[in-house]
């Protein structure tokens, strides 16, 4: 259930101090201690898994559904006018601590934060063969 290395493992048994907002009996939420806006705050499962691929599915269900609170939350407490909820898979995603977990970040019209990629316009082709390997 735990791993003795993680960090996230020691923030849910109550090793590792930590802000926390939210519990029930699969997930966990507390405050991120480098936020991206006021408000960002962190969903993890209970149960160790290293990232959304490798969890139960039960897991992942569970922590979005903390997630849809805490962003309800950060739009009706702290009058945050949108929220980003988002789960990096890996270091090639932007993944650093590996224990699964959703932040959620509350927006803020003008805030600043910027999508982690510029949107153009794709290749169709290369559109619609990456679509025929993920059917
Ligand atoms: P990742 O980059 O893995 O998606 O996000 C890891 C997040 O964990 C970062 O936003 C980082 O600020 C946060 N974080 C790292 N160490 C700690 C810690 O000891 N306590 C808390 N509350 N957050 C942490
Ligand atoms: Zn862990």
């Amino acid at each position: 259930m735990h791993d003795p290395d993680c960090l996230f493992c020691g923030i849910v048994k109550g090793d590792v101090p930590a802000t926390v907002i939210y519990e029930d009996e699969r997930t966990l939420a507390f405050m991120d201690i480098s936020p991206a806006t006021r408000g960002h705050c962190l969903v993890v499962p209970k149960a160790h898994a290293a990232d959304i691929v490798a969890a139960d599915p039960e897991a992942v269900a569970a922590c979005s559904r903390t997630a849809q609170i805490l962003a309800d939350r950060a739009l009706g407490r702290l009058g945050a006018d949108g929220a980003a909820v988002v789960s990096f898979c890996r270091a090639a995603a932007g993944q650093t601590v590996f224990h699964l977990h959703f932040h959620v970040v509350p927006r803020y019209d003008g805030d600043g934060l910027e999508l982690p990629w510029i949107p153009q316009p794709g290749d169709p082709g290369d559109i619609a063969a990456a679509a025929k390997e993920l059917i």
